[in-house]
C-alpha cells in the first residue's frame, strides 16, 4: 500500500550539513495504524512530508500501491496526493471563513466529485466523529479537540489510501487528546486506511498495531509490549 524505501535526505545550513534521513524504509498496510516515534528533531515531520509528497527526497522512493511516485510529473503528484493521501498536522489548519461541514465538501469538490455527494460522505464523516450538532459553526466556534475531528474528516473524505498525521493530539489536554485519538484509530480501521501518526505520546502509541522508531535516520521496528512497559 505505502512503501518507504531507502530514504535519504540532508538539510544544508550554512556550514553544516544535517543528515535527518539516512537510508529510512518501512512498509504500511490498509486498516493498519503505526505509531513514529522519536525525538524533536528525529526527522518525523521530514519524513511524514516526503511520504505525503510534499518534499522530495534526496534519494529513495515512495511507492502508493506500487506507483513510485518521486518519478511522477508534479502534476501527477498532485493528483496523487489529493486523491490518495490525507494529512492532519498538529494545528488544525482548517478554512477559518468555512463551516465544519464546508471544510470536510471543499477537498472532494476539488477532486471532482458531485456535491451532492461530497456533502452527504462529509455529513457521515462528521457524524462518525461525534459532530453531528456542529456542522455549521465555524472553527474559531469549535473547541481544539473538535477542530482536530474537523481536521480528520477532512484528511479522508477523498477515501485516500494513506493517512499521515503529524503529532495530532500533541495541542490538546490529556483527556480530549484520548478521545479524539480513539476517534482517530476507529475511523481508520473502519475506512481501511493505513495510517502513520507521529507522536511523543507512549501511552497512545502502544495502542497502536505497530510502533516505529526514528533512530540516527533510519525506521526502526518496537515491540508494541515493549512500548507498553517503558510507559508505566
Ligand atoms: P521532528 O519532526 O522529528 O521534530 P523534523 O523533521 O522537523 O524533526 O526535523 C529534523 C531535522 O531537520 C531538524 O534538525 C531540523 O532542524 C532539520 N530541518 C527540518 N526542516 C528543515 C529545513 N527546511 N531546512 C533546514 N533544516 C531543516
Ligand atoms: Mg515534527
Amino acid at each position: 500500500m505505502l512503501r518507504l524505501e531507502r530514504l535519504e535526505r540532508a538539510y544544508v545550513q550554512g556550514p553544516r550539513r544535517i543528515e535527518v534521513l539516512k537510508g529510512a524504509s518501512a512498509s504500511f498496510f490498509p486498516g493498519e495504524t503505526v505509531a513514529l516515534l522519536g525525538p524533536s528533531g528525529a526527522g518525523k515531520s521530514t519524513l511524514l512530508h516526503i511520504a505525503g509528497l510534499l518534499e522530495r527526497p534526496d534519494s529513495g522512493a515512495v511507492l502508493i500501491d506500487g506507483i513510485d511516485c518521486i518519478k511522477l510529473s508534479d502534476k501527477e503528484q498532485t493528483r496523487m496526493r489529493r486523491m490518495e493521501v490525507g494529512f492532519v498536522y498538529q494545528f488544525h489548519h482548517l478554512l477559518p471563513e468555512f463551516s465544519a461541514l464546508e471544510n470536510a465538501i471543499l477537498p472532494q469538490l476539488i477532486a471532482g466529485r458531485g456535491s451532492a455527494e461530497a456533502k452527504t460522505r462529509a455529513k457521515e464523516l462528521l457524524g462518525s466523529l461525534g459532530l453531528s450538532e456542529r456542522w455549521d459553526h465555524r472553527p474559531a466556534q469549535l473547541s481544539g479537540g473538535e477542530q482536530q475531528r474537523v481536521a480528520i474528516a477532512r484528511a479522508v473524505a477523498n477515501g485516500p489510501k494513506v493517512l499521515l498525521a503529524d503529532e495530532p493530539t500533541g495541542n490538546l489536554d490529556p483527556p480530549t487528546a484520548e478521545r479524539v485519538f480513539e476517534e482517530l484509530l476507529k475511523l481508520v480501521r473502519q475506512e481501511g486506511v493505513a495510517a502513520v501518526v507521529a507522536t511523543h505520546n507512549l501511552d497512545l502509541a502502544a495502542r497502536m498495531d505497530r510502533v516505529l522508531r526514528l533512530s540516527d535516520g533510519l525506521l526502526v521496528e518496537e515491540e508494541v509490549a515493549v512500548v507498553k512497559v517503558a510507559r508505566r
